[in-house]
């Protein structure tokens, strides 16, 4: 079989060459066979011994050797000058089915140069979390990374408890993250910034290769990319969780997905993840934190947006202050789009602002409310009060003021507002099962997940009261 794998183009100050950990009885849990016909990879031969020995990093193509790449980053604030691929290798890339080139990277495969105290490796919960989300995030139509395969390792992991090692193969458009372009600014290296913008235009911005200054194009559309993403996350009552400048890609992809999760019950404040102590990257807080998140990669782009330090200062500052309209336009289009609306009014943001306070007092689930006024319901099963019913009555005459009959748009809202996401308590009961072997719901949930748009009770009603999980751990 000849892969059509090509070594990733990093010279070896940005990547420095690493063997995957050897491994006796790695065994395939989940294979995406639509993403794998996508990569042009055959979904059969990835399912066989020797696809398994690749997805597993055991086999690889002739003259390829797999990478650690290098990057910096602000951890909940902090700056940390090398943090790095401490637990993945980037196998190399791809060109898939419509011309563009793609990583295929391992997660969880063993220790690389950059594992500092960590074990390089991931425990089967985790990788089941990244698999569902980034797949649901997938089928939602948010930008994402993708998982081909998810495997286990045969070996424990240890970390409050034994538990069973595994490994995700993950496919990115690019890994090149704002902590990359950090780790080489803070050394200094125009060299190596000069080659990271150069490749990320060429991935993921091509267009900006033919304007009058490619390095100020890439960044308006980093800034723009993110702009979008985050409104889609916020559209769809997504809380990312760790959202450190080496968790935010160039391309606009979600990525690193730890203890993410979807809301439940609409609390702006929410958040899931235990190490999040100060609420930094809670709901709410996530276009905040990106915009922080695109003026650290400002900085380190300063030299290369003009020789003059003051020139480059004041062009980033304003291509910053683009983000916020840009993300207002963003979230206020999906959030129309979410009550079937074309037209722009003025008063707009205030139904939409109005509908998630009465979610909050209520304790209504954010997915579940869309869902319901997509089907033409009220907002509960139970009765409707004053505000339900003053709100309602607005929306109606606001949708009477549309050209499309309100069928029409209640139509294309059940293609917006998903029925079906992946929801932590489902995720939570996947991973418990698959930790004891059964990998059923797992599969359920995956299949389930993939028709985001599609009525089913089973998969699209909220955890009962004690059914909730509240708080995730890190991805380790
Ligand atoms: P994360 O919190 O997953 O974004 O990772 C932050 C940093 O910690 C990255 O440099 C990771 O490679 C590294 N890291 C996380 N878990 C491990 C692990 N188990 N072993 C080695 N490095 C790790
Ligand atoms: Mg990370
Ligand atoms: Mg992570």
């Amino acid at each position: 079989m000849s892969l059509s794998l090509r070594a990733a183009p990093f010279p070896d100050t940005m990547a420095i060459a690493a063997d995957p950990a050897r491994l006796e009885t790695p065994r395939l849990i989940a294979l995406n066979s639509s993403l794998a016909g996508d990569l042009d990879l055959p979904p059969d031969w990835l399912a066989g011994p020797d696809g398994v020995a690749f997805l597993a990093g055991q086999a690889l193509p002739d003259g390829i050797r797999p990478v650690a790449q290098a990057y910096a980053g602000h951890q909940f604030g902090q700056f940390v000058p090398q943090l790095g691929d401490g637990r993945a290798h980037l196998l190399g890339v791809v060109t898939d089915m419509s011309g563009q080139t793609r990583d295929i990277q391992l997660k969880g495969s063993g220790p690389t140069p950059f594992s500092r105290r960590g074990d390089g490796l991931a425990a089967l919960g985790p990788v089941l979390r990244e698999y569902l989300v980034s797949e649901g995030m997938a089928a939602l139509g948010v930008p994402t990374t993708r998982s081909l395969a998810a495997l286990l390792t045969g070996e424990r992991v240890w970390r409050d408890t034994p538990q069973p090692g595994a490994i995700l193969v993950r496919v990115a458009t690019s890994h090149l993250r704002v902590g990359t372009f950090q780790y080489f600014a803070a050394r200094e290296n125009r060299e190596a910034l000069d080659f990271l913008s150069a490749l990320a235009i060429e991935r993921h911005y091509p267009d900006a290769a033919d304007t009058a200054h490619p390095v100020r194009t890439l960044y308006e559309k980093v800034v723009n990319a993110q702009a979008d993403l985050v409104a889609q996350w916020m559209s769809l009552g997504f809380v990312h969780g760790v959202m450190n400048t080496d968790n935010m890609a160039l391309s606009g992809e979600t990525i690193d997905y730890g203890p993410c999760a979807f809301l439940d019950v609409y609390r702006p404040d929410t958040v899931f993840s235990a190490i999040d102590r100060d609420g930094r990257y809670r709901f709410e807080n996530q276009p905040r934190m990106a915009g922080w998140n695109l003026a650290r990669l400002a900085e380190t782009l300063l030299p290369l947006i003009d020789s003059d330090e003051d020139r480059a200062l004041s062009w980033a500052q304003t291509a910053l202050s683009g983000f916020g309209p840009a993300y207002e336009a963003h979230y206020l289009a999906r959030m129309r789009r979410k009550l079937g609306l074309q037209l722009s009014e003025e008063a707009d943001m205030a139904l939409v602002s109005d509908l998630l306070a009465m979610m909050t007092r209520r304790e209504l689930d954010y997915t579940l409310t869309f869902r319901r006024l997509s089907n033409g319901l009220s907002l509960t099963e139970g009765e409707t009060d004053d505000g339900e019913e003053n709100w309602i009555a607005r929306w109606k005459a606001r949708q009477a003021r549309e050209s499309r009959s309100r069928d029409d748009q209640l139509a294309s809202m059940r293609e917006t507002n998903p029925a079906i996401i992946p929801r932590n308590h489902r995720i939570a009961q996947a991973i418990a099962a698959a930790e004891q072997g059964d990998y059923s719901p797992f599969r359920t949930l995956l299949t389930h997940i993939a028709t985001p748009f599609r009525d089913d009770p089973d998969y699209a009603t909220p955890p009962m009261p004690a059914e909730r999980v509240t708080t995730t751990y890190c991805g380790t």
